[in-house]
């Protein structure tokens, strides 16, 4: 029977009734993929976030009131298992629709063959992600799914306006490293000096021995910057001698899901690595 709805719905106006165009109630697990799914469902609803504000995407840890948020959503839209384990494990408890993005996506691996999570850093994948979460909307919610593709092609067309301005900005850099491994994606989609970061794989803060081979790469030239992230103490990095940037974050951890979110995280972090000259 559910197959059945969306032919029913397109072909019998007397099942075209608003009783079968009810709008889902999302639950997304970080603002840039929140602000996606805002930017496709416009003024059909508004999703909720489940990272706290300030928190490290790694991390997110559910509190009761979001367990219930995510048995009762009308559809869940989440990176994946690389980057939320417990999102992944609260998700194999309950029954509902789900849309896990990165399972979709053409992946970064990490030098240890690990899969790198932070997507949503490119603007090609994010592109991508909008066509993903407008097809998956349109098949629990079919009424709208004309809006929604509407709306995701409108915000594919932004993206592109924004990454032309990000590739006429992001030209002539130095060599930089970051806290975390995080920014392989946007690296990629601008052609940058990135040389990684101090923190390897899972591990969340940097070694001494990753501080003291940094300090030893500055003084080679190798690397010219170093950017601490807005989650974590920059204290340990004090002593390396690369340039220090402005903290980054490559979550936009303190955003609502909001439309513009996506849009503002990417300016942020390309106004803050654009700095390494
Ligand atoms: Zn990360």
């Amino acid at each position: 029977m559910k197959r059945l709805l969306p032919f029913l719905l397109c072909t019998s106006p007397a099942f075209a009734s608003p009783a079968f165009a009810e709008v889902p109630s999302v639950v997304t697990d970080i603002p840039p993929v929140g602000s996606l799914v805002a930017q496709v469902m416009g003024d059909l609803g508004a999703p909720m976030v489940l990272l706290d504000k300030g928190g490290d995407e790694h991390e997110l840890a559910l509190k009761p009131s979001q367990m219930g948020a995510i048995s009762g959503a009308g559809l869940v839209v989440w990176v994946g298992e690389d980057l939320t384990h417990e999102l992944g494990h609260a998700l194999e408890a309950v029954d509902v629709p789900k849309l896990g993005l990165l399972a979709e996506t053409q992946t970064q691996d990490y030098a240890d063959g690990g899969v790198n999570p932070h997507a949503w850093l490119s603007p090609a994948v994010a592109k991508a992600w909008l066509g993903l979460i407008a097809a998956r909307l349109s098949e629990i919610d079919p009424a709208h799914a004309a809006t929604y593709a509407a709306n995701a092609a409108q915000a594919q067309t932004q993206v592109d306006a924004l990454d032309a301005r990000l590739k006429a900005q992001l030209v002539g850099l130095k060599p930089f490293v970051t806290w975390h491994d995080a920014y392989g994606y946007f690296a990629t989609s601008y052609a940058l000096p990135y040389q990684g970061g101090l923190a390897s794989g899972e591990a969340h803060d940097p070694g001494a021995a990753s501080v003291a081979a940094l300090q030893d790469r500055v003084a080679k030239g190798e690397v010219a910057c170093l950017f601490p992230e807005a989650q974590h103490d920059p204290a340990l990095l004090a002593a390396t001698g690369a340039q220090m940037g402005p903290a980054l974050d490559p979550v936009g951890s303190d955003l609502d899901p909001v439309p513009g979110a996506w849009a503002t995280l990417m300016t942020r972090l390309a106004d803050g690595i654009a700095t390494c000259r």
